[in-house]
């Protein structure tokens, strides 16, 4: 297979170059925004994605990697939503293979009560999963339990029930199919903030301002219709097209800590499905470490770093030792990252742990296209349904939805042996200049937190093989040594906040 992959030059030529009206301006490069630019790419529009730091920067790079019908809404009775989530799983594995793979899960009981209550909710789920299952679920004793997950507290569990899910590679499934979209004909351009819309006399939407935050060099960019899939940003984008717009999303954040693969051996993970809190905590291995999240703690203001607090690195810290043989401390944690929930608004008064996880789309006065809630899960669904609606709202001919059935492309690996970067990790010399010239990766974090995932696993080496991931890129960018060093600089400053 040829290696095409994303070019920021060659993206910003193409904008320079347009004569006539996109079909489509993407404000926004999380999951959200790559499937909409993706969906309407192969259906034959001509689409521009603007994301104003790096893909996946915002939340779609800090999710808990699960592929999931999401067991915990079939509490809320949501039966629609989880049935519709369980056929996306099923898509996503067959679509993307080389990210998406089966998950086997163990839900501690306390007694023989809890067996029985969770093992008929479980059968709902296997029954919501026919035609799409990932494995039935099943009762296990104490002594099974603990063989699947040698880890856990026999002094806690007496048994558990076995069920399935999937687990992913968010950020590497979002760059996957950023490539894809790219390969189809989207010009899709990171670290390009769209700060303000263009209306036409009778006050429709007919593009936006761009700015390259490289350059500061501005552009204006018509299109038929504008998407915004901002996600917990939505709200600021939505005040760029209409000033005197309401709020429509909550925030709320989710911390996840990273521990050392010790703590929690075998490939089973552990769902508790009722904390201290009454939430759902997840504990999961993964690229041969543990991720333990997540908290829900509602927030005034979306940022792009957001932090944990040490209330939440304490909960999180102190549930896990509930359940797990050995008790991790907190200088046992190697990361800790945090992602924003874009929550969209029920009742004013509801809780943010209460609100629907589904989305909603929703168009301006102006034809405004906001795109927001659903779940990584989900998005392909997501897109499928924003891009029929902006068909509509723009008059445009294009042909259904073509991604149910769409492979996503994966990197093209070398297969001579390479040296890794650092012992504990498989990032080569090869790998880094990939990331540059055909993964759109402009600095050192975009390359150790989401063309691979060093940073969000073990800040600590992420800062060692900071340095040479900036000369590596350094040679590809054309930058000189007073680049390489406000990067490693820059990037050291940023590892010390997933470090608790
Ligand atoms: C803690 C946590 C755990 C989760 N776990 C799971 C899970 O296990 N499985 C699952 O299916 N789902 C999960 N989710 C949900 C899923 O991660 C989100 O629904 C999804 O990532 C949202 O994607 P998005 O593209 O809408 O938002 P984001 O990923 O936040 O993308 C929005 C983008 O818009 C950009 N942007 C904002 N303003 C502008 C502008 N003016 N110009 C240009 N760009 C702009 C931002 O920089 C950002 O990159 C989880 C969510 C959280 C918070």
């Amino acid at each position: 297979m040829s290696i095409l992959g994303m070019n920021r030059e060659t993206s910003l030529q193409r904008l320079k170059d347009r004569k006539v009206p996109w079909d489509l301006v993407v404000i926004g490069g999380g999951a959200t925004g790559v499937s909409v630019a993706l969906d309407a790419a192969t259906r034959g529009l001509s689409v521009v994605l603007a994301e104003q730091s790096d893909f996946g920067k915002g939340t779609s790079s800090r999710s808990t990697k699960l592929v999931h019908g999401g067991v915990r809404y079939l509490r809320q009775g949501n039966i629609t939503l989880v049935r519709d989530a369980l056929r996306e799983r099923t898509l996503l594995r067959k679509n993307a293979p080389q990210v998406v793979h089966d998950l086997q899960f163990l839900v501690p009981c306390h007694n023989l009560w809890e067996r029985f209550f969770y093992g008929i909710g479980m059968k709902v789920y296997d029954l919501l999963a026919t035609g799409n299952s990932f494995g039935r679920s099943h009762g296990v004793s104490l002594d099974e339990s603990v063989r699947l997950v040698p880890a856990l507290s026999r002094k806690i569990a007496r048994g558990g029930v076995v069920y399935h899910d999937g687990q992913f590679d968010d950020a590497r499934l979002l760059i996957d199919m950023a490539t894809t979209a790219s390969d189809h004909g989207a010009c899709l351009v990171n670290y390009m903030a769209v700060t303000a819309m263009q209306h036409s006399d009778d006050g429709r939407l007919a593009g936006v301002t761009a700015m390259d935050r490289e350059t500061n060099e501005t552009y204006r960019v018509d299109a038929r219709c504008v998407v915004n899939a901002a996600g917990p940003f939505c709200d600021s984008v939505r005040l760029l097209d209409d000033p005197s717009s309401e709020a429509m999303v909550s925030a709320s954040q989710g911390v996840h800590l990273v521990l050392p693969k010790r703590f929690f051996p075998g490939e089973t993970a552990l769902m508790v499905p009722k904390t201290s809190d009454g939430r759902v905590i997840f504990i999961i291995p993964w690229h041969d470490h543990v991720l333990v999240g997540t908290t829900d703690t509602p927030i005034d203001q979306a940022t792009l770093d957001p932090r944990a607090t040490p209330e939440e690195i304490d909960f999180l810290l102190k549930t896990a030792a509930i359940y797990l043989n050995e008790t991790p401390a907190i200088g046992d944690i190697l990361s800790v990252f945090t992602g924003i929930r874009p929550l969209v608004k029920g009742d004013p008064s509801a809780r943010t742990a209460s609100l629907s996880r589904d989305h909603v789309i929703r168009v301006s006065g102006s034809g405004l296209v906001t795109i927001t809630g659903g779940k990584w899960t989900t998005v392909r669904k997501m897109a499928e349904d924003c891009v029929d609606r902006v068909i509509v709202e723009a008059h445009l001919a294009a042909s259904r939805s073509k991604t149910a059935d769409l492979k996503i492309r994966s990197r093209i690996e070398k297969e001579e042996a390479r040296e890794s970067l650092h012992e504990s990790f498989q990032m080569s010399e090869y790998d880094v200049e990939y990331s540059v010239r055909y993964e759109m990766a402009r600095n050192v974090e975009d390359v150790l937190s989401r063309r691979f995932r060093v940073l969000i696993l073990n800040a600590r080496v992420a800062i060692e093989v900071a340095p040479r991931v900036a000369q590596l890129m350094a040679k590809q960018l054309g930058r000189d040594n007073h680049w390489i060093d406000s990067q490693i600089a820059s990037f050291n400053t940023l590892a010390q906040s997933y470090l608790p």
